[in-house]
């Protein structure tokens, strides 16, 4: 069964209306359960390495349209970890004091050290998402920024922190779905923004801008995941198990303890 997300190749045009968001590569709710249930139990112990190692950092980007499921994403993909090891950073709109700076000042203060895994809720991809659909910069601005971003991403991989970047891939009726559960359901309805309602509108754009995004900074060191996420168990397993294998990738090891351990003997 297929539970690869969907690496478009390096440089190449994407086309989100080729990319199936209902995937579910044979799987249902329960064998997605099962099949998960090593994975989370891996990704506890390799984020324990990481953080017993100390020289590498683990980037996660998450990306997607309005309910595409960032925040779930974040609750269950990162329950089984140690809270200690973890950093979570949602980008909201950049303050004033942010933006009399360029557009990398904030995001790189808050990148992961060595030893932890840092989740960015949305990201820098904002800058040359947002920013172009709501025209709130000119296209010279935000067009120079596709290079910044990957000359960033490269300097974080040079520099010991992996990058793995998602795109939470919902089709236009799921979006509907999540947005009528929000408005129908009183423990979701403080979630409910009609701004949301106002990019639902320029959901073409959106995936325009997206796709130049993925032709643009689909690089070796940070690749993006095209994730089918219309079925939470089945996003939840590709980014599980996509994050396993970068992490396995990244030659983690507990350090070797210290010389002579052997005399030691603890004192009564
Ligand atoms: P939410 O993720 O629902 O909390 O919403 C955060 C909002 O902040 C979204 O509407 C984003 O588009 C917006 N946002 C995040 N980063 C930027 C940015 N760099 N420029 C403008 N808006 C942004
Ligand atoms: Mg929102």
């Amino acid at each position: 069964m297929e539970t690869q997300s969907l690496i478009p190749e390096s440089g190449s045009k994407v086309k989100l209306a080729d990319y199936n968001a209902d995937f579910v590569g044979g799987y249902d709710k329960e064998s997605a359960k099962v099949e998960r249930a090593p994975l989370e139990e891996r990704l506890d112990v390799l984020q324990e390495i990481l953080y017993a190692q100390g020289a590498k950092a683990l980037l996660i980007v998450l990306q997607g349209m309005d309910t595409a499921g960032k925040d779930g994403t974040i609750k269950k993909v990162f329950e089984v970890v140690n809270p200690q090891g973890i950093s979570v950073t949602s980008f909201k709109a950049p303050t004033e004091n942010e933006l009399a700076r360029d557009f990398l000042w904030r995001v790189h203060a808050l990148v992961p050290p060595k030893g932890q895994i840092g989740i960015f809720n949305r990201s820098h991809y904002e800058d040359v998402l947002v920013v172009r659909v709501e025209k709130l910069a000119p296209r010279e601005v935000w067009q120079a920024r596709y290079e910044h971003i990957n000359n960033f991403e490269k300097l974080l991989a040079d520099t010991g922190t992996h990058v793995l970047k998602f795109f939470l891939h919902i089709s236009r009726d799921e979006q509907r779905r999540r947005l009528e559960a929000r408005l129908q359901n009183s423990n979701k309805t403080w979630k409910f923004n009609k701004d949301d309602l106002k990019a639902r509108e320029k959901w073409d754009d959106y995936h325009d801008a997206y796709e130049d995004v993925f032709r643009l900074t689909n690089t070796p060191n940070a690749p993006w995941h095209i994730v089918p996420a219309n079925n939470k168990w089945y996003r939840n397993l590709v980014i599980t198990r996509a994050i396993v294998e970068a992490m396995e990738s990244m030659d983690l090891a507990f350090p070797k303890p210290e010389k002579n351990l052997d005399d030691v003997e603890i004192p009564e």
